[in-house]
């Protein structure tokens, strides 16, 4: 009997924009929004992951961007008065300058005689909060975050650290935000067949050739997206839809496909609810990896 390969979780998770995709977003409103003006907003009225604080948005009006910063998936979008309207992208979230209403515009930013900054989710798990200067400390989403892998803070020694002591498997610690922001299922299935390390492998079980291997795979993968990413940017500039760019992958959805690297066939498991596809030939279990659940 075939396996069923991708289940409707991980089609949704595919969809899902990763930390290359917020950060191609972030570069597209560095290049537009500082210096603009809000000169009214308007919302759908509908419930996003936390509900709209309208009070606090219509606060906003004639306030002025200033800047734009990206920490793990989320949008920081500063404005003159210390405010941050803190945006995260959730399932299917987009932010991006058009004219035209679309269905699934949940927050609208006019900007006077700009195109409007629109929020649009279809599947609002997307998130606008509207923060105070002293709030950004202590929001609940943005304490306990793991270091930024495109980052120097993303290095052999943290992640020697990281898979001390733990039988983690080595694919849900890298997907682990307090460990490693960003990386979602697919750059962890990519980073760890790039690495040619199995996914189930317990962490501890990793020597530092191979930790060195995986933190170099892990960078070049996500910086390899973002590059591609760079080439959309004008598609959140009014352009275009600010669709999302297609990846070449390896070996995320591939399961059944011959490998890339070897003459090996990409196999797919399940690993803490998430579909993992990895060469068996490429990445071999190491002695105790078969042990793990
Ligand atoms: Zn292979």
């Amino acid at each position: 009997m075939p396996c069923i390969d991708v289940h409707i979780t991980d089609i949704y998770y595919a969809l899902m924009p990763e930390l290359p995709e917020v950060e191609t977003v972030c570069l597209a409103m560095k290049k537009t929004l500082p210096g603009k003006r809000i000169t009214s907003i308007s919302t759908s009225g509908k419930r996003l992951r936390e509900p709209i604080d309208e009070i606090r948005l219509n606060k906003l009006i004639n306030d002025k961007f200033i800047e734009v910063k990206r920490r793990a998936k989320y949008l920081f979008l500063h404005l003159a008065s210390g405010t941050t309207l803190l945006i995260h992208l959730g399932m299917s979230g987009n932010l991006l300058l058009r004219k035209s209403r679309e269905k699934h515009d949940h927050v609208i930013f006019h900007l006077g005689q700009e195109r409007p900054l629109v929020f649009n989710d279809p599947r609002r798990f997307g998130m606008v909060l509207v923060l105070e200067k002293n709030e950004i400390h202590t929001c609940s989403y943005l304490v306990n975050l793991g270091v930024e892998p495109l980052t120097p803070k993303l290095n052999k020694r943290y992640l020697m650290k990281k898979c001390h002591g733990t039988n983690t498997p080595i694919k849900n610690l890298i997907m682990n935000n307090k460990v490693i922001v960003g990386i979602g299922n697919i750059y962890a299935n990519e980073s760890l067949f790039q690495a040619k390390i199995h996914p189930k492998t317990p962490a501890r079980h990793l020597n530092p050739a191979e930790i060195t291997i995986l933190t170099r795979a892990i960078k070049n993968v996500l910086s390899k997206a973002v590059k591609k990413g760079g080439t959309t940017i004008n598609d959140y500039l009014g352009s275009g839809e600010g669709g999302r760019f297609q990846q070449k992958l390896s070996v995320y959805g591939r399961n059944g496909q011959a490998c890339g690297k070897c003459s090996g066939t990409i196999v797919n498991t399940r690993m803490a609810g998430r579909s993992t596809f990895y060469c068996p030939l490429c990445q071999r279990p190491n002695k105790s990896a078969s042990a793990e659940k």
